[in-house]
C-alpha cells in the first residue's frame, strides 16, 4: 500500500473546519445513557458518537458489554440527533451485526490488531464496504503490524480508513495508561501523510487530568481528530471511569484548544515548524525520562558500593563507556567532541548521585 489522496475521502466530506471529534462513553450501558449522551453532544464539535458494544477485557470478570441490544440504541440516538455512530468490532459475527444496525463507522480494537488471523476475518468479512473503518494501534509498540492491519483492509477493496493512536503497553507503570510512544505514529504519519490520523487521549491517559495536554500535543502533531471517552457521570461509568470526562468538560476543552488552520504559505511555515518543534518536545522529554532512570541505576550502584566499600570513580569502566559511545554517536552523525561533553556531563552526574548515597549510608 502507499500513500493515496482518496484515502482522506471520507474525512473531508465532513467539510469540518475544527478536527473530527468522535466522542461517547466507552461502554454502552443502557439505552437511557446513550440517548442521553448523545443529545448532550449533539451541538458540540462531536460529529460522530462511539460507544463499545462489546468490550474486549485484559481480564475476565470486568463489565464485557451490552452485546448486540445495544446496536439499537446507537442507532435511535442516530435517529434522534442525526450523529453518525461508532463501536468496536473484534470478529466477522460482530461486522454481520452492525452493518445490519447501519453503523457508520467501525474500528478495530487493539487488542485485535496483534492478531493478523483476526484483523484478516474481519477484512474479508467487511470486503468492498463504502463505511469508515479505524484501526487502533496494536497493544505493543510495532508499526509494522499496525501497517499490517491497514494493508489487510485495504486490500480487501476497503478505501475509507483510517487509524486512531492509543498508546502502547508496558510492563513498567508510568504517569500513562498506555505510553504514547509518538514517534510510532509520526512515523506513520511521514509514511502516509493521507491517511486520517486520530488521537485516544483516553486510553493513552487512563486518567482525566492529562486528556488536554495530550490533545493539544496531537493537534500539534497536525492530527486528523480526536477520540474521547465521555459520559455525564464519569465516576460511575461501567468501564474506565477514571478516564472519562463529561461532554460539559469535553466543549470547554475544545475551547481552550489550539486548533491551526493551515492556510496560506506564512500558516503553512509556522505548522511546519510547530509540528517539528512538537516532535522535539516529544524526544526532549524521552531524553529527561531517560536520564533520570539511568541516575536511579546509579543509586542503586552507589549503595552497592558503600556495602561493599569500593571507591566510587572507577576509571577503567568509564573509559570503556567513553570508547563505545564515540562508536555509537559516530553511526548516528554525532561528533566525538559532543559525545564526550555529554557524557561528561552525565558521568559528573552519576558520581554526585553515587556520593550522596554513600553520604547516606554514612560511608
Ligand atoms: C475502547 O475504545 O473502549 C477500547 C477498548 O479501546 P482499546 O482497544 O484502545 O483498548
Ligand atoms: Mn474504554
Amino acid at each position: 500500500m502507499e500513500n493515496k489522496k482518496e484515502l482522506r475521502n471520507w474525512l473531508d466530506a465532513f467539510g469540518l473546519d475544527h478536527p473530527l471529534v468522535i466522542a461517547g462513553p466507552c461502554s454502552a450501558e443502557t439505552e437511557a445513557q446513550v440517548l442521553k449522551i448523545a443529545h448532550q453532544l449533539k451541538d458540540t464539535d462531536a460529529t460522530v458518537l462511539r460507544a463499545g458494544i462489546w468490550k474486549p477485557r485484559t481480564r475476565p470478570g470486568n463489565f464485557e458489554g451490552v452485546g448486540a441490544l445495544g446496536l439499537k440504541w446507537l442507532q435511535k440516538a442516530k435517529e434522534e440527533t442525526g450523529m453518525l455512530t461508532t463501536t468496536e468490532v473484534a470478529n466477522a459475527h460482530h461486522v454481520d451485526l452492525a452493518l445490519e444496525a447501519d453503523i457508520d463507522i467501525l474500528w478495530i480494537g487493539a487488542r485485535t490488531t496483534v492478531s493478523p488471523f483476526i484483523v484478516q476475518d474481519i477484512a474479508e468479512a467487511l470486503k468492498g464496504t463504502d463505511k469508515t473503518v479505524l484501526i487502533k494501534n496494536p497493544v505493543n509498540p510495532d508499526l509494522a503490524l499496525w501497517l499490517g492491519a491497514v494493508e489487510r483492509f485495504y486490500t480487501q477493496d476497503i478505501k475509507n480508513l483510517g487509524v486512531i493512536h492509543r498508546g502502547f503497553s508496558t510492563y513498567e507503570k508510568t504517569r500513562y495508561r498506555n505510553n504514547p510512544e509518538w514517534q510510532i505514529a509520526v512515523d506513520l504519519q511521514n509514511k502516509f501523510p493521507d491517511l486520517p490520523l486520530i488521537l485516544d487521549p483516553s486510553h493513552i491517559a487512563g486518567r482525566r487530568d492529562i486528556i488536554h495536554d495530550l490533545c493539544q500535543t496531537g493537534l500539534d502533531l497536525n492530527y486528523d481528530g480526536l477520540m474521547v471517552e465521555t459520559h455525564y457521570d464519569p465516576d460511575n461509568a461501567w468501564s474506565d471511569a477514571a478516564q472519562q470526562i463529561t461532554p460539559a468538560t469535553l466543549v470547554q476543552m475544545m475551547k481552550d484548544l489550539k486548533i491551526r488552520k493551515e492556510v496560506g504559505t506564512e500558516v503553512e511555515y509556522n505548522n511546519k515548524l510547530n509540528t517539528l518543534r512538537t516532535q522535539i518536545d516529544v524526544i526532549d522529554h524521552q531524553l529527561i525520562e531517560n536520564l533520570g532512570k539511568r541516575m536511579k541505576i546509579s543509586d542503586n550502584i552507589g549503595e552497592l558500593k558503600a556495602e561493599n566499600n569500593v571507591s566510587i570513580l572507577q576509571t577503567k569502566r568509564w573509559n570503556e563507556i567513553l570508547g563505545k559511545m564515540i562508536l555509537e554517536g559516530e553511526q548516528h552523525n554525532l561528533s566525538e567532541e559532543f559525545i564526550l561533553r555529554v557524557f561528561k556531563a552525565v558521568h559528573q552526574e552519576s558520581i554526585n548521585h553515587q556520593k550522596k548515597v554513600a553520604q547516606m549510608q554514612g560511608a
